[in-house]
């Protein structure tokens, strides 16, 4: 690939009031690095001018893991007590799909990623799987993240399944929250077998909105994982190229 078609991808970053730190995983860069992107992490700002100049300069984005979304957002009271993202951060992450959306740039949301990215477009989720689904499974895995812990299957047709040309894959599973309604332009690519969905994509054929309840980032060393990360790139550099099929 030619060094300068290296996409920018922003990924965003956790933010603590107590500590006044900013955090992110280190498998996130990692994951982005391998698929030949080059990594850049967004601060939350407040300001829109500065959230306008962070969506124009990525070529791509990537919503990472946290806490929970405040129910309020998408309509609901909160049914218990959650443990939530700072405010900073829910607010510039929401307004800022919708930014990176506008310009048509690809973005990939991972577990609170997945969430946020549904809430944004206008769905709604489960705040507690054990308290709303008793009948599902536990989506709290004990074991280590580079562990997996249960199976999800890929709806064939799904853009997912084009780029992972599997209809299984065994997954790991940190969340205690699940997609409930689906956002307008969004539909689901893959379900866990109690039915919990595990990935949502958007429905139109222009642009890239992949959201994904597990965490690939840590299970690179499967091409199937990695191959997430790469279909990000790719639509980026895409879009840079201005290649993008019409
Ligand atoms: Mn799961």
């Amino acid at each position: 690939m030619a060094k300068n078609n290296v996409p920018i991808i922003g990924i965003t970053c956790d933010y603590k009031e107590k500590t006044k730190k900013y955090s992110l995983n280190r498998a996130y860069v990692e994951a982005i690095r391998r698929a030949n992107g080059a990594p850049i992490i967004l601060a939350p700002v407040e300001d829109i001018l500065l959230r306008q100049k962070q969506a124009n300069i990525i070529d791509g984005l990537l919503l990472t893991g946290g806490r929970d979304i405040e129910p309020t957002v998408y309509g609901e009271q909160p049914i218990l007590k959650l443990k939530k993202i700072h405010s900073i951060r829910q607010q510039h992450e929401i307004e800022l799909v919708k930014l990176v959306c506008e310009l048509n740039k690809p973005i990939l949301g991972i577990c609170l990623g997945c969430q946020l990215l549904n809430v944004a477009l206008g769905g709604t989720l489960y705040q507690d799987i054990k308290m709303q689904l008793p009948t599902a499974s536990s989506h709290l895995q004990k074991n280590k993240r580079k562990e997996t812990s249960h199976i999800v299957y890929i709806k064939e047709g799904s853009k997912l399944h084009q780029i992972l040309k599997v209809s299984k894959l065994k997954t790991n599973s940190f969340h205690h929250q699940a997609i409930k309604k689906i956002a307008p332009n969004l539909r689901a690519s893959a379900y866990a077998e109690d039915g919990i969905i595990e990935a949502i994509e958007t429905k139109k054929d222009d642009c890239f909105l992949l959201g994904i309840q597990w965490h690939p980032e840590e299970l690179i060393e499967n091409p199937l994982h990695l191959a997430l990360f790469e279909a990000l790139v790719e639509e980026a550099i895409k879009l840079k190229i201005g290649k993008k099929a019409k």
